[in-house]
C-alpha cells in the first residue's frame, strides 16, 4: 500500500481518482486547491502526487515548483489541455510523468504503478555502494549526489538517470533503453523526455554540453564517460 496525494479541484474527478486508487489498495489524501495540496504534502508525506495543473488559489505549476524545492516524490501531472508546451514545461519543471484528461482508469493506474515501482526499486538499489570518480560522487545508500564535492539536490528521476549512467559507464544508452531503465516505460515513445531530463541534470550538476561527462552520441543516445 502506498500513500497517494491527489491535488484536484474538480470534485467529480477527485472522487473518481480516490475510488480508483483506493480500490487498487492505496491510501488517498486529497487537496482541493494548490495551497491545500501543499499542506497535505507536508502532513501526509505521500509516496506519489497526482497533480492537476488548472487549480484555484495556486496553480499546478507553482505547486510543482514548491514540491520540487523540498522533495523528490514522484509527481504525475494531470491536465485538461493536451498541449505539447504543457508537457514540455511539466517535464522541465521536474514532473515524472504526464497524463492528459480524459484518461482511462487503466492508463492512470498503469502510470501510477510504474512510478511507485520505480521509486521502490530506486530505494532497494540504494545498497552500500558509493560511486566516486573525482568529479561525480553518487552515494547509493544515502541517495545523495555530489558534483566536485558539492551536494546537488536531485529529484527521483534525476537520481535514477544518474545512477543508471554510472552503472553503465562508457556504454551508449539509447533513448529507448533510458526510458525503460529510468522511466520504466517500454513504449520507447518520448525521446524528448530523455533529452530534457539530461539537459536539466547537466545544468544542476554545473556541466555544460561541451565538458559534460554525459555526452550525446549523435543519432545513438547518451554516454557517461568518467573523467580520465
Ligand atoms: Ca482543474
Amino acid at each position: 500500500m502506498s500513500r497517494v496525494l491527489v491535488v484536484e479541484d474538480e470534485p467529480d474527478i477527485a472522487m473518481v481518482l480516490r475510488m480508483l486508487l483506493e480500490r487498487a489498495g492505496h491510501e488517498v489524501a486529497h487537496g482541493a486547491d494548490g495551497r491545500q495540496g501543499l499542506r497535505m504534502m507536508h502532513e501526509k508525506r505521500p509516496d506519489l502526487v497526482l497533480l492537476d495543473i488548472g487549480l484555484p488559489v495556486m496553480d499546478g505549476w507553482v505547486v510543482l515548483e514548491r514540491i520540487r524545492d523540498v522533495s523528490e516524490v514522484p509527481v504525475l501531472l494531470l491536465t485538461a489541455h493536451g498541449l505539447e508546451a504543457d508537457k514540455v514545461r511539466g517535464l522541465r519543471g521536474g514532473a515524472d510523468d504526464y497524463l492528459t484528461k480524459p484518461f482511462s482508469s487503466k492508463e492512470l493506474l498503469a502510470r501510477v504503478e510504474a512510478l511507485l515501482r520505480r521509486a521502490d526499486r530506486a530505494s532497494a538499489e540504494a545498497g552500500t555502494e558509493v560511486y566516486d570518480d573525482g568529479t561525480l560522487r553518487v552515494d547509493h545508500r544515502a541517495r545523495r549526489v555530489y558534483a566536485s564535492g558539492d551536494e546537488i539536490e536531485v529529484n527521483a528521476t534525476e537520481y535514477r538517470l544518474l545512477s543508471t549512467f554510472v552503472r553503465h559507464r562508457d556504454a551508449v544508452l539509447s533513448p529507448r533503453q533510458l526510458l525503460r531503465l529510468v522511466w520504466d516505460d517500454e513504449s520507447g515513445v518520448g525521446a524528448d523526455r530523455v533529452k530534457f531530463a539530461i539537459l536539466r541534470l547537466r545544468r544542476k550538476l554545473g556541466w555544460s554540453a561541451d565538458d559534460s561527462p554525459i555526452r550525446a552520441a549523435r543519432g545513438m543516445g547518451y554516454r557517461y564517460s568518467p573523467p580520465r
